[in-house]
């Protein structure tokens, strides 16, 4: 049973792709190689439409995080779609399943979460925070606190808001961003921006660039400061272990709320349920997408603090919301999904066998004589290529080797992702060793050719 005409080859595919559609693309590239159609997944491997192998060490786009092909979760979409495919959360009506997910998540989120509400996807997640953060001050009588500051290269999405909250240039000269009231402040990337400060001097120098704006902005005018507990697109960005916990005592110190986005570290990539909890972020926001549902099915949450939620709550009518907030099919998928991250001990394994074996395994690649630093959390993790390892000269242009670097892997059967010249891993969570070593094998390959192309 197919729903997509049979007769399509990868050319016309490609020709459909090129002439109607793509989303982040360079679209000069584009017309000139066409892109890879891939066509079916299983387990951790795709196959393109020419049956093709690849090995996906990406999870999809950091999400599918218990593997492709699970027929529980299939089952439970048509078990929804059946018993009840659509009905809104709007004017006090819910349904089963957003009720179930909303008290599965609270029960599993930071014990001071009691409050959720849905989206499709993380850009539309934090769009709605900000207007949440904009209504708690507006009800807390302090209408000119309303900056909220982000950071230089951070990733929270594509919608304008959520691009604003980004700190991408690239992205912000799509469309004349940031918007008025979004300010960005360094990102806490000691690898490429330390000198020769200690991870934890350069932590505290980060957290007080944090300090530092909001003194020069007024602490009556700043209503919150969002970030990643680890940078992802930006490069799996794992900030020095003192970075979170001075955010922290600083946020508290002027009054501002506090946003851990969640989208790619939440639902145990990181080897925790949430990166909140290895950081201790008591967070005022938690964003919530991605891993939520494994991206079977678009779907995103905001966890709501209970301080934060008794104030909105308290206002009558909270006129937000969207047509699929708690869609009943979506929650139906997220709920089986997480049903298995906790039966298969999923983020235990990551926490304590795969994780640290993907470090070991990482580390093997510092003798390799384009590898700078590598670095991960759980199975989130970087390479980063540099032109001289002793000064950390990076190449230029910036962006080259990691592309090259990433066609090789493709052409070996492995998907990896890069950010400029860093090599970017997020796998299904259901990585054994086994997977990590032949990840590691295809990887070093990779990393031998691009060594021969740079010369
Ligand atoms: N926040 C983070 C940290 C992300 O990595 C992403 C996407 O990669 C988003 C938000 C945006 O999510 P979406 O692409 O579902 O809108």
């Amino acid at each position: 049973m197919t729903t997509i005409p049979a007769r399509n080859s990868t050319r016309e595919w490609q020709a459909l792709d090129r002439a109607h559609v793509h989303p982040f693309t360079d679209h000069a590239a584009l017309h000139k190689v066409g892109p890879r159609v891939i066509a079916r997944a299983e387990g951790t491997y795709l196959y393109d439409s020419e049956g093709e192998k690849l090995l996906d060490a990406f999870a999809g786009l950091w999400c599918v995080n218990v593997g492709y092909g699970r027929k529980s979760i299939a089952e439970a979409a048509y078990k929804q779609i059946l018993e009840l495919p659509y009905y809104n959360t709007f004017f006090k009506t819910t349904h089963p399943p957003a009720a179930e997910l909303s008290r599965t998540l609270v029960d599993m989120t930071p014990e001071h979460f009691t409050h959720v509400f849905y989206g499709q996807s993380g850009s539309d997640a934090n769009d709605t925070i900000v207007r949440m953060v904009k209504s708690y001050w507006n009800l807390k009588k302090q209408p000119k606190k309303k900056t909220i500051i982000s950071r230089i290269n951070a990733y929270h999405g594509s919608t304008m808001v959520a691009a604003s909250l980004g700190g991408m240039s690239y992205m912000h000269e799509l469309a004349d961003l940031p918007l008025p009231g979004f300010v960005h402040i360094r990102q806490p990337y000691w690898y490429g921006e330390a000198g020769d400060l200690n991870p934890q001097d350069f932590g505290r120098l980060c957290a007080k660039a944090l300090e530092d704006k909001i003194l020069e902005l007024g602490a009556e005018n700043v209503a919150a400061f969002i970030g990643e507990p680890i940078q992802g697109a930006g490069g799996v960005i794992i900030p020095p272990q003192n970075y979170w916990p001075e955010i922290q005592k600083i946020c508290k110190k002027y009054e501002i709320l506090l946003i851990a986005d969640e989208v790619i570290c939440g639902f145990g990539r990181t080897g925790y349920w949430f990166a909140s909890e290895y950081y201790g972020i008591e967070a005022d926001f938690m964003t919530l997408a991605k891993g939520i549902t494994s991206g079977y099915i678009p779907l995103s949450a905001i966890m709501v603090s209970g301080r934060v939620a008794e104030v909105l709550t308290g206002m009558g009518d909270f006129a937000h919301g969207f047509t699929y907030s708690g869609h009943p099919v979506a929650c139906a998928v997220a709920i089986e999904n997480i049903r298995i991250l906790k039966d298969e001990k999923l983020v235990e394994r990551v926490h304590s066998e795969t994780g640290p074996y993907l470090t070991k395994k990482m580390q093997e690649f510092l003798n390799h004589p384009l590898v700078g630093e590598v670095r991960n959390l759980g199975l989130m993790g970087a390479i980063e290529l540099v032109k001289d390892k002793k000064t950390r000269q990076t190449f230029d242009p910036v962006g080259d080797a990691g592309t090259i670097c990433r066609d090789h892997c493709f052409k070996l059967g492995l998907v990896m992702r890069a950010t400029r010249d860093t090599m970017l891993i997020s796998p299904p969570l259901t990585w054994t060793k086994a997977d990590i070593d032949e990840w590691a094998g295809l990887a070093k390959q990779a990393l031998d050719l691009t060594a021969k192309d740079l010369g």
